[in-house]
């Protein structure tokens, strides 16, 4: 029987596991709801991994999960799983199922991913996904970006000049303000226009693609990526109407260095669980 890559994408909401062949190319994969008591999270995720596996032996486990996590240690707390706390993962599966076991926080899987498929292997990729909240990965020369002691640089969490109807400042819950995540994020949209991104009118888009595209701007001229690519339900659903303002405000402001291209996501919402199986992918060697 030949051996398997299983990717796992652990979010907030919903739990997938997909095995691959040595190709990269998924053989089965099963979704649920992430149910919220952390063991019940834990023996849903063996459950799965035994499903779609079908008995092969497992070659690595890669998996996708949100921050904080530390990467190394594969100690993991995400922020939106409140009972999933300092939980030793990589230790935990490395000691049940006997092979090689590598987690990263979702937006740096879903860039390798993105930086895999892409046919120009940009020597820079930055991808930015907005969905509850806004996050992103900076791809370098094929590895990621990571910052002081291997720690995740957040994107979302900059300020930018912003415009919004009434003036007020725009609180983040990070316990900062004018941060771009309160801006642009589903969270974000929520909380400034009381109501969701899918209800917003094209007025209020503008006012979103003019604030994103601010973001767009420092990213930009900070790390001069090559390409920007696009990800996550708010951009998926807004496409065009976003995009396209938000880059021509980036590039409107962006006077003394290239221009990057700018561009939603071609592998959509499977970034994540195909950037998982590269990990797994890239540890079995
Ligand atoms: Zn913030």
């Amino acid at each position: 029987m030949s051996k398997v890559f299983i990717g796992l994408d652990i979010g907030g909401t919903k739990l997938i596991a997909a095995a691959a062949d040595e190709h990269g190319h998924i053989i089965k994969r099963e979704r649920a709801a992430t149910p919220l008591p952390l063991e019940k999270g834990l023996a849903l995720l063996d459950e799965m991994i035994a499903a779609v596996s079908e008995g092969a032996p497992i070659a690595g486990i890669g998996a996708a999960a949100g921050g904080p996590l530390n990467w190394e240690t594969g100690v993991i707390s995400p922020l939106h799983q409140p009972e999933w706390r300092n939980i030793a993962l990589k230790a935990r599966m490395e000691a049940k199922y006997g092979c090689r076991f590598s987690v990263d926080v979702d937006t740096n899987v879903a860039a390798l991913a993105e930086h895999h498929h892409a046919a120009d292997k940009p020597s820079k990729l930055l991808y930015l996904t907005i969905s509850t909240g806004m996050g992103g990965g900076l791809v370098v020369n094929g590895e990621i970006y990571r910052g002081m002691n291997g720690e995740h640089p957040e994107v979302g969490h900059q300020s930018v000049p912003y415009r919004v109807a009434d003036h007020r400042t725009v609180a983040c819950s990070c316990g900062s303000n004018g941060c771009l995540e309160a801006l642009v994020s589903g969270n974000g949209i929520r909380r400034l226009y009381r109501k969701p991104p899918e209800e917003l009118t094209a007025s209020e888009w503008e006012e979103v693609a003019w604030n994103f595209g601010q973001g767009l701007r420092n990213l930009a001229v900070i790390y001069l990526p090559d390409v920007i690519v696009l990800g996550g339900g708010v951009a998926f659903g807004a496409r065009e109407s976003l995009l396209l303002p938000a880059t021509e405000i980036m590039r409107d402001h962006l006077k003394i260095v290239p221009h990057p291209r700018v561009m939603t996501s071609e592998l959509g919402e499977h970034n994540v669980l195909s950037g998982a199986i590269l990990l797994a992918q890239r540890i079995a060697d």
